[in-house]
Order: C-alpha cells, then sequence, then structure tokens
C-alpha cells in the first residue's frame, strides 16, 4: 500500500512517515530529505537547489521527479511491493499526476492530511531538530531528544537553514498558494483522510494506525478475492 503524507511545513509529517516506518513494513521517500542530501554533498544540483530552499520556495519538478525516479530504480522490487510513504511529495498538481503514473499499479491507498494551523507550525519548526546521523526529528520544546529515543548523542542534531521566520512565512505562503489546492484532487479520488495534527505525536499515530490497519485489511479481503 502506497501512502501519502500531506500538511504544511512543521505539521509533522516527517516524524509520522518515522512512526510508520517503525510499525508498519514501508519504505519513506521524502523529498525533503533526498534535497538535503544533494546539499549535504555539495553536488552540482546541491548548490542549485540550497538557494531555492532557503527562500522558501519550490525546487523545480524536473529535480524532484528525477530524484524519485533514482531511488524507485535502486529500490528492490520487494520493497516497492510492501509500499511506500511519500513526504512532502507531492507538492503541486503536476507532481500529483507524476504520482499517479509511477504509482500505477499499486495506487495511493490513503493520503493523510495533517491539519495544524500556522501559529502551532510557526513554534514547532522554530524549535525543530534534526539528528545528521539519523535523521529523526525531535523538538526542543515538545519532543526533546532524550537516551530513551535518541543513540546518536546531542552532538548530531542540528536546526535547518530553513527552520528560520523569515523562511517559514515565505514556505507557508507557497503551501497556501501551490500545495493546499491538490487536496480537492485527492478528496475527488475520495482518499482523503483528514487528521487532527495539533494532537499529541502519540495521539496521532494512533489514529493513523488505525486507518492504516483498517485499510490494509480491506486491501487484503480484496485481493484475496480476486
Ligand atoms: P517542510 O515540509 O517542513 O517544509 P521538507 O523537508 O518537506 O520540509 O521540505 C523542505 C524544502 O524542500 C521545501 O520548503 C522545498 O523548498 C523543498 N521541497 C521538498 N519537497 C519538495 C517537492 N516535492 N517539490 C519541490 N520542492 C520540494
Amino acid at each position: 500500500m502506497n501512502i501519502v503524507l500531506f500538511g504544511p511545513p512543521g505539521s509533522g509529517k516527517g516524524t509520522q512517515a518515522d512512526n510508520i516506518v517503525q510499525n508498519f513494513n514501508l519504505f519513506k521517500i521524502s523529498t525533503g530529505d533526498l534535497l538535503r542530501e544533494e546539499i549535504k554533498n555539495k553536488t552540482n544540483l546541491g548548490i542549485k537547489i540550497k538557494e531555492i530552499i532557503e527562500k522558501g520556495l519550490l525546487v523545480s519538478d524536473n529535480i524532484v521527479n528525477e530524484l524519485i525516479k533514482k531511488v524507485l530504480s535502486n529500490l528492490k522490487k520487494e520493497s516497492v511491493k510492501k509500499g511506500l510513504i511519500f513526504d512532502g511529495y507531492p507538492r503541486n498538481l503536476k507532481q500529483a499526476e507524476n504520482l499517479d503514473k509511477i504509482t500505477d499499479v499499486d495506487k495511493i491507498s490513503c493520503v493523510l492530511n495533517l491539519k495544524v494551523e500556522k501559529e502551532i507550525i510557526i513554534k514547532r519548526i522554530l524549535g525543530r531538530q534534526m539528528c545528521t546521523n539519523c535523521g529523526l526529528i525531535f523538538n526542543e520544546y515538545f519532543n526533546p531528544a532524550s537516551k530513551s529515543n535518541h543513540k546518536c548523542g546531542s552532538s548530531f542534531l542540528k536546526k535547518r537553514s530553513d527552520d528560520n521566520e523569515k523562511t517559514i512565512a515565505e514556505r507557508y505562503e507557497t503551501y497556501l498558494d501551490i500545495t493546499l489546492p491538490i487536496l480537492d484532487f485527492y478528496k475527488r479520488q475520495k482518499i482523503l483522510y483528514e487528521i487532527n495534527g495539533k494532537e499529541e505525536i502519540g495521539e496521532i499515530f494512533r489514529k493513523i494506525r488505525v486507518i492504516i490497519t483498517s485499510l490494509q485489511a480491506w486491501l487484503c479481503k480484496t485481493y484475496s478475492y480476486k
């Protein structure tokens, strides 16, 4: 089964994607992580996209689609079959249409929309820390790293360069103008699930777990009848 995690920047997509990976046997594709990897490796592409990301704009569809294509072609067939979670993709209608094409056989089963308002998002993003070693996401105010939830140590915890007040405002505008309108595309397909993203991390995941488990059972039943 393939899942899309949808929501504004800072709504908790990355955190919940990690929870889903740990609890269900799915593979995560985060376009933000893929882009940051290019920046970290100082590739030609990385130098070009750093500026775009720090302005709070979207990277071009060609670049993002190529990165996804590369990941998928390197993935074992079994992993693709088990299912994928898309975090941060699609971010515009063209990307949503592209995603429909690349997941042609095993369509997107659900789009989980984490709804959170701007004021909360700003607080969350300003406290966000990312582990440069394992990729896990923490928040120094709401979900601090500790010995029990993070093994790499605090020296690996870094703030993202686009997590500052000015860029957050731009990213949020980009989300409202370009990304949010694709919800209609998924509403029409009747695969959209609304989730209150303001709740506590564990509570949000409990709701996500119920949705995924019931969809898995439904898919299992449908395929066994075929
Ligand atoms: P967040 O959801 O918190 O904004 P992400 O890690 O998903 O963080 O994305 C960081 C930045 O990377 C975005 O602001 C955007 O510039 C770029 N980006 C990520 N995914 C895409 C995408 N699918 N298309 C275009 N740009 C993207």
